[in-house]
């Protein structure tokens, strides 16, 4: 079943001058179809300018469409009076840690937005408990926010999210602002709430190591639909990534390169493991 649909999506920034003449149109999301369905983890991978925010902000109803229809569990995120289901039904994790801090105290944070879905007190404590130890962040709970890592902020981002018992969480380049520990632990931390906890997850970001374990890749170029598949088909189709400014990881390209000059190793290497173990049974 549907978690998230996306159809005929057409999105435009007007811009007015004073007197509300239109001056600029920008058609950021061009003719969009997307489908991601219930425990799946989707990732969405394009250059910046692409539209990914653009796309994120109507899946939580920030936005709505200027032309097609976009669902969230069903709801169609035009009726107003649905906006508080789906913005409890879609979690949203953003790319910058700080701004989502609210408490002083990582345990009370974490609470924060249960609370104010008027979860009862009891149940908010247990839920706090339950998603702290999901992303590996307990200890920590008496913890300050503010003295912890990127990475773990955004753990207790995530935390705070799962607390509100969302189907689906998307998440805005949650890596874009961590080093590359923090960049692992917080992926680690998705796709172990996609697999234990059966979230559905739909990723966004220009990182290409971190759709490896996606089920579905969607690619976006200047607003529109550009690639699709496993992030096996994606990753053998190099030249075209590269035509959408993406960076394939060192052990595709390296892989690819091999295969070009006519080593039989399997298209849309993945792990330096996969490219090993195609070389040893050429050997
Ligand atoms: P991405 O997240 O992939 O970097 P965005 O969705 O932020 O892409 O942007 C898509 C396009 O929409 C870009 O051309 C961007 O300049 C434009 N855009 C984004 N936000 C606004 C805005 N508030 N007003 C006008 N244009 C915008
Ligand atoms: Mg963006």
């Amino acid at each position: 079943m549907g978690m998230i649909k996306a159809e005929n999506l057409i999105y435009e920034y007007i811009r007015r001058d004073e007197e509300g003449n239109v001056e600029a149109i920008n058609r950021a999301i061009d003719n969009v179809d997307i489908e991601v369905n219930k425990g799946d983890f989707v990732a969405i991978l394009g250059h910046n300018g692409s539209g990914k925010s653009t796309m994120a902000k109507h899946i939580n109803a920030i936005l709505t469409p200027t032309e097609g229809t976009v669902w969230v569990n069903g709801m169609n995120t035009r009726e107003e009076d649905k906006i508080w289901e789906i913005r409890q039904a879609a979690g949203m994790v953003f790319q910058n840690p700080d701004n989502q801090i609210i408490a002083t105290v990582v345990e009370e944070d974490v609470g924060f937005g249960a609370e104010n879905l008027g979860v009862p007190t009891e149940e908010i404590w247990k839920r706090v408990e339950e998603s702290l130890s999901a992303v590996g962040m307990l200890e920590y709970r008496k913890h300050s926010p503010n003295k912890l890592s990127g990475g773990q902020k955004q753990r207790v981002a995530i935390a705070g999210i799962m607390a509100m018992k969302p189907e689906c969480i998307v998440l805005d380049e949650p890596t874009a602002m961590l080093d590359p520990i923090g960049r692992k632990e917080v992926i680690r931390t998705i796709r172990e709430l996609n697999k234990r906890e059966k979230v559905t997850v739909l990723l966004i970001t220009h990182y290409m190591e971190e759709v490896i374990h996606a089920d579905k890749v969607i690619v976006m170029d200047k607003g529109k639909v550009v690639m699709q598949g496993t992030p096996r088909e994606i990753f053998s189709r190099v030249e075209e990534l590269k035509q959408y400014r993406l960076a394939v990881p060192q052990v595709t390209e390296l892989a690819y390169e091999l295969r070009k000059d006519g080593l039989n190793i399997p298209k849309g290497i993945l792990s330096i493991e996969e490219l090993v173990e195609a070389i040893s049974s050429i050997a």
